[in-house]
């Protein structure tokens, strides 16, 4: 049955893995954008492609517009679900504008955090947003980022390398 997984193309791997979810324990302060000015402490569970799950003492609504305060970064978003886990309470909050404190967009990705991205921990929740973003642009990251994990992870890539078969990457 799970041999299926098996036939998959590589590209849709790299999709897979911006989909992903990337776990962080990173401390946020969440601000609602039309609600009372009392930020709310939460803990960011991980991060997607398009969204937080964040962890709050307290429910906060869907549909709300919320400031998302990690580090020095801020990210506006929009609150998808809110729901009672184990005492506390999850949210999903779905990324609609990021503001970093610099602009490095003109840099590839430093090693360092290339490797805690592929090895999946590590990274905070700005860096990984960082590192998605820059891998959709840029060919020779993503070849990186391919190497890096065909070293650390010679499982999976096993397993990837029989599903290409004879077709060779570019
Ligand atoms: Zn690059």
């Amino acid at each position: 049955m799970a041999a299926l997984a098996h036939s998959i193309p590589s590209e849709q791997d790299a999709e897979r893995r911006s989909e992903a979810r990337y776990p962080t324990q990173d401390p946020a302060e969440l601000e609602l954008l039309n609600g009372p000015a009392d930020p709310i402490y939460g803990t960011v569970l991980d991060v997607s492609r398009s969204g937080l799950r964040v962890a709050l003492a307290q429910r906060i609504d869907r549909g709300e517009q919320v400031k998302v305060k990690l580090h020095d970064n801020v990210i506006f978003g929009e609150v998808r679900y809110c729901r009672a886990v184990s005492g506390a309470f999850q949210a999903g909050i779905k990324i609609q504008d990021l503001v970093r404190p610099s602009i490095r967009d003109s840099q590839h990705i430093a090693d360092d955090p290339l490797s805690l991205y592929a090895v999946g921990k590590g990274l905070s929740v700005p860096e990984v947003i960082d590192v998605r973003e820059h891998l959709v642009r840029c060919d020779a990251c993503r070849h990186r980022l391919a190497a890096k994990e065909a070293m650390l992870n010679p499982y999976t890539q096993g397993k990837r390398r029989r599903s290409l078969g004879p077709q060779p990457r570019a």
